[in-house]
């Protein structure tokens, strides 16, 4: 390890040097299933030949050009992902952060045009949004230590709760939005009650706030559905993706519908490389292919496989608290701390991910073969055993 990096991550010895599908190289040559997907990033599996293909195309053509001058890529791009996601218009960045600050940003606008001066947007206690300095102060306290005076304007409410939402909403005033993630991701895989989107769209609707879904992690297909709320059937007023956009290569979008689509003006929010040519016409790709291979109802199918077999290999298991997901978002709740069961993973050469200190998440690339999930299951059943009984 080298001291000229800061001390933020600290990384596994293993390195990585190429990928194909499902599966990762190691330096020594060894190979590596794995059921992380660089953290719901690349659904479509590693060193995928037409994205590869469309990559080193674009960059011989033209990689930046800057948003001073028109970008059909993008203008492409954003034609399919508001037909795909039910919204009217998209703003591109590079990151999730960065699309939850343009969707943070909107929300104040939503603000600012009703004279309210003292704007509440409320978020959920144990959520996660990102690393900036808004969405850190919108996200659960995890994030938050050391970095007072954070952003004003959050309210953190209990996730799942509508009751408890709707008691505040109703004495208080100046609340001008909801942000929610579907399923929290970092937060544990908490999957809440089915009909929870639809009640906070009905408070929305109620009080004239924007319902802000950040699906940067459980979008692009990951739960079976395109984007988690529809599963619901409902419609936010801003969404946010990132992570699956570009399978790799950096980019964001935020997307709105309604008045909210309209609040951006000239000059009013921006990124520099924000849907550059080489991004747009990579996550262009990206949707295209998750498109034509039908991933959405592949992963729906592979996820109900997927917890079938883990609820036959692991259910009951002593110490283990909870199997839950949708589609191939998956989380094993221990009953006790088990991040050390990534490095036990690892030895047998499966890349899995512990989040929330007791929570085994697995986002494997939507990619992933019904034989390639037998064999994470009885890997991790494997580790499971040896490490509770
Ligand atoms: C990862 C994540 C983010 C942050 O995305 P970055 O690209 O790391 O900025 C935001 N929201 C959710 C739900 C995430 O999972």
């Amino acid at each position: 390890m080298t001291n000229f990096l800061m001390g933020n991550y600290s990384p596994l010895s293993v390195e990585f040097k190429e990928g194909a599908g499902p599966w990762l190289i190691d330096n020594e040559g060894d190979r590596y299933l794995d059921a992380l997907s660089g953290i719901a990033v690349c659904g479509l599996g590693h060193s995928h030949p037409s994205l590869s293909k469309v990559i080193a195309e674009q960059s011989a053509k033209l990689i930046h050009t800057s948003n001073v001058y028109r970008i059909s890529f993008q203008e492409k791009l954003a034609e399919k992902l508001t037909a795909l996601s039910g919204m009217d218009n998209a703003f591109f960045c590079n990151s999730g952060a960065e699309a939850n600050e343009a969707a943070i940003k909107l929300a104040r606008l939503h603000a600012h045009n009703q004279k309210i001066h003292e704007p509440i947007i409320v978020v959920m206690q144990n959520s996660f949004h990102g690393r900036t300095m808004a969405t850190i102060s919108a996200s659960g306290e995890r994030v938050q230590d050391g970095f007072k005076p954070l952003l004003g304007g959050f309210k953190h409410m209990p996730y799942n709760n509508v009751e408890a939402l709707e008691d505040y909403v109703k004495v208080s005033e100046n609340i001008v939005a909801i942000m929610i993630e579907p399923i929290q991701g970092e937060g544990g895989i908490v999957v809440p009650n089915d009909s929870y989107l639809n009640s906070i769209r009905n408070i929305c609707d109620q009080n004239n706030l924007l319902m802000i879904v950040d699906e940067v992690q459980t979008g692009m297909c990951r739960t079976g559905k395109w984007f988690a709320y529809q599963h619901e059937g409902v419609l936010p007023d801003v969404v946010t993706i990132a992570k699956a956009l570009g399978n790799g290569v950096p980019i964001g979008a935020c997307l709105a519908k309604g008045k909210a689509s309209g609040y951006f003006l000239a000059g009013s929010h921006g990124s520099t490389f924000g849907g550059n040519p080489l991004a747009s016409r990579v996550a262009l790709e990206v949707v295209t292919i998750l498109e034509k291979d039908g991933m959405d109802e592949y992963a729906a199918k592979l996820g109900r496989y997927f917890m079938n077999e883990l609820n036959q290999s692991l259910g009951g298991m002593k110490g283990i608290n909870d199997i839950r997901g949708k589609g191939l978002m998956v989380g094993i709740e221990l009953e006790n701390n088990c991040t050390n069961l990534v490095a036990k993973a690892l030895e047998k050469k499966l890349l899995i991910n512990v989040t929330s200190g007791n929570v085994i998440r697995l986002l494997p690339p939507l990619i992933m073969k019904e034989s390639e999930i037998d064999r994470v299951v009885s890997i991790l059943t494997e580790i499971l055993k040896e490490h509770l009984l």
